[in-house]
């Protein structure tokens, strides 16, 4: 998750930024458009904070309409971020309810509180089937996260250290410590589909590559993409192919999903999970393909010199010291580079005789 190697401040500087550095207090709101409003909430990782967002919404009640808020995306689960909900309700929403609670995508950062958040207003998630599954399934013990599986299917890219072995099967009960349940009911938004939230349309537009099946709201009407995690303005999303789904080609969805973007306007206001409100979407999406296309240029270099595992791709790819939680996000976004140059064709993929797979040039 990082622009190494590119030089970011000209990068950022083709971007605009509206609200310049501006962000909202801890506990209060920036509006960022009409009924818009910008929650940011810190997180207790190396990426450390999480944009969440609140639309003034409308809903058809027993006895008439019904005022109040939409929220789109809810924080992990935990006593800090309770809390700086709890100040939002008292002060932000003025004097209104929660009506629906919707989440982009399945990540503990995005979905964690939604129990919580579904529970305390009496309202219903609205997320995509295949991430409201994988949640669901997240919160009941071991994932990709972390866990015995987890660790062989790393140690079969190269990552096979013993403490790197040990301390993934250690993280088993990552996911539940973040999303200790999952509402039991869901309403499920498809690509495509139009809700209408405080009298205006916003479509849903799926995108795959970092969630399984990640949905990003474009407003027409206000020029507004509520873009999640799969657009970001100066962090490369993560694109990882992980255990349960060991032969993806991550990085291709990745790709031709944001992509989708392109036929939205050049001067929609993007809303990003991470990072500050932009505009410049389409010069974003240029940014991104070029990230990527450098980093596969890298990758197929170390592996025309020799047979080359992920983990022997990891330094050229990720220059910084790493941590183990980093070191699996980084170990899921090599894999994604190798197996997209192999899909294509331009990499063999062999299993060698110490069960680690090593790919080379065709
Ligand atoms: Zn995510």
């Amino acid at each position: 998750m990082n622009e190494k190697n590119l030089p970011m401040n000209l990068l950022e500087q083709q971007l605009d930024y509206p609200h310049g550095d501006t962000l909202p207090e801890s506990g209060a709101t920036l509006e960022v458009a009409p009924g818009v409003k910008w929650i940011r909430m810190t997180l207790p990782f190396a990426l450390n904070h999480i944009n969440l967002w609140l639309l003034r919404d409308e809903m058809a009640g027993p006895d008439g309409p019904v005022q109040g808020w939409t929220v789109v995306d809810c924080c992990i689960t935990r006593d800090e971020a309770k809390a700086q909900w709890e100040q939002i309700f008292a002060t932000q929403l003025d004097g209104l309810p929660i009506l629906r609670v919707i989440v982009t995508h399945m990540h503990p950062d995005h979905i964690g509180l939604a129990h919580w958040l579904c529970e305390r207003w009496g309202v219903r998630l609205w997320i995509s089937a295949t991430d409201y599954n994988v949640a669901r399934l997240g919160a009941m013990g071991p994932t990709a996260f972390g866990g015995e599986a987890a660790a062989l299917y790393f140690a079969s890219h190269g990552l096979n250290d013993p403490d790197s072995v040990q301390g993934i099967k250690a993280r088993a009960n990552y996911f539940p410590r973040l999303v200790p349940a999952v509402p039991s009911h869901y309403r499920r938004m498809m690509d495509g589909d139009r809700l209408t939230i405080g009298g205006r349309e916003w479509s849903c537009i799926s995108g795959h590559g970092h969630a399984p099946e990640h949905i990003s709201l474009y407003c027409a009407q206000l020029r507004i993409l509520i873009g999640g995690d799969m657009m970001l303005p100066r962090i490369s999303t993560n694109v990882s192919v992980y255990e349960v789904e060991p032969e993806a080609d991550a990085l291709k969805q990745f790709l031709d999903s944001i992509d989708k973007f392109k036929a939205l306007p050049e001067n929609t206001l993007t809303l990003p999970s991470h990072g500050r409100p932009f505009t410049g979407l389409h010069i974003r999406i240029g940014q991104l393909h070029d990230h990527h296309r450098a980093r596969l240029a890298e990758v197929i270099q170390v592996c025309s010199e020799k047979p080359s595992s992920a983990a022997d791709v990891l330094p050229v790819m990720f220059r910084r010291p790493l941590d183990l939680h980093q070191k699996t996000f980084a170990m899921g976004e090599s894999v994604a580079h190798l197996h997209a140059l192999w899909f294509e064709g331009k990499l063999r993929r062999a299993l060698c005789d110490d069960g680690v797979y090593r790919f080379s040039v065709v």
